[in-house]
């Protein structure tokens, strides 16, 4: 197999569209038998219920080349779980968690050409997603929903390392509670642009979002989840119903503990409690984790230890240890990595 001729290491994160995508469509009660297309258009009626009601979620994971040249994706299960979980909340069909692994498999495999090179670091980004189609002027859920999965090549996400964020206490509020916060549709993040596109506009990089109730407790970003690293090397991340369950924090947890016999806790973190940890960090499948230098409350400043040149060390370790285990460096928990067959 041939691979594209594509300059890896200058990509970004854009679109660049690959050559199949997976399409199955529910009518009448029932999944089609789906299957792989080349046609990346999605044609709908004008009152979808996508369209009108934002019924529609999605799930983000990547496939990548290990050093022994197997393509590979990092615990695609969770993916399928999650999203059968979010299409609950959304009173949506439910596409089978062994379907979506079948679905996954086959879009990367037929599109392996576009699968970065090992160690370019970019990645092939798998974009599951599931709305529901069929037109809807009441407001009520769908009967007819289409899954569909495409892929696209990212580059590596810290081009010449990685540099520390600086974040704000952001004054909009992400999920409330009893909301779908801990779900991962679309509907989050639409109304999440407002505040991100203001935050660049006052120069920070990302929002930290409290929670909505109380305003007194760490939540997560726009698209990921934090943890924190205590003077004495505690590993901590907050613990609440209205956060997404990020797969990759709950991997480095498992990590923490397992690899580098770190203590964690997952509980609440309370905002005044920040000031006092000595590293940061935002863990998600783009990144694995970035790493937060500094926190801006409405002007008042709190500075990590670990500095704005360079991760933290105990942050530093927990991401050579993943990435270490996703690369295969280092041997994986049973079932975390998933090999795609490879087309000749
Ligand atoms: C997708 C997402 C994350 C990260 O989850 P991963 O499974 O690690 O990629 C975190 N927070 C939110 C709100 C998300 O939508």
């Amino acid at each position: 197999m041939e691979k594209k001729n594509i300059d890896w290491a200058n990509l970004g994160f854009s679109y660049i569209e690959t050559d199949k995508r997976y399409v199955s469509n529910f009518k009448d009660g029932v999944w089609d038998e789906g299957g792989l297309t080349s046609d990346s258009n999605v044609v709908i009626n004008e009152c979808a219920c996508v369209l009108q009601y934002a019924q529609t979620c999605f799930e983000g994971l990547k496939a990548y080349t290990t050093e022994d040249g197997r393509i590979v994706m990092f615990r695609p299960d969770l993916n399928a779980q999650r999203m059968a979980n979010t299409a609950k909340r959304l009173e949506m069909a439910v596409f089978p968690e062994e379907r979506f692994l079948d679905a996954v498999h086959q879009t990367v495999e037929a599109n392996a050409a576009y699968v970065p090179p090992y160690g370019s670091g970019a990645t092939l980004y798998v974009r599951p997603y599931l709305f529901g189609s069929n037109a809807v002027i009441g407001v009520n859920p769908a009967d007819e929903y289409q899954f569909r999965v495409f892929t696209t090549p990212v580059g590596p996400y810290f081009k010449g390392g990685a540099k520390p964020i600086t974040i704000r206490v952001c004054d909009f509020d992400r999920a409330a509670p009893h909301g779908t916060g801990h779900v991962k549709a679309g509907l989050n993040y639409a109304m999440s642009l407002h505040a991100i596109v203001d935050a660049h506009n006052q120069g920070y990089d990302e929002n930290m979002y409290l929670d909505a109730a109380t305003r007194t407790k760490v939540e997560e970003t726009g698209g990921a989840n934090f943890i924190f690293i205590t003077k004495d090397q505690k590993v901590v991340t907050p613990k609440s119903e209205t956060i997404l369950p990020s797969i990759t924090r709950r991997s480095l947890m498992y990590v923490a503990e397992k690899y580098l016999g770190l203590e964690v806790e997952e509980r609440e973190v309370p905002f005044d409690e920040v000031k006092e940890f000595a590293e940061c960090g935002l863990c998600g499948t783009a990144a694995v984790i970035s790493p937060v230098g500094k926190v801006v409350d409405h002007g008042k400043e709190i500075c990590f230890p670990s500095g704005m040149d360079d991760m933290g060390p105990v942050t530093k370790k927990l991401y050579d240890t993943l990435t270490g285990i996703q690369m295969g460096h280092i041997e994986a928990p049973e079932g975390w990595i998933h090999e795609v067959c490879q087309p000749r």
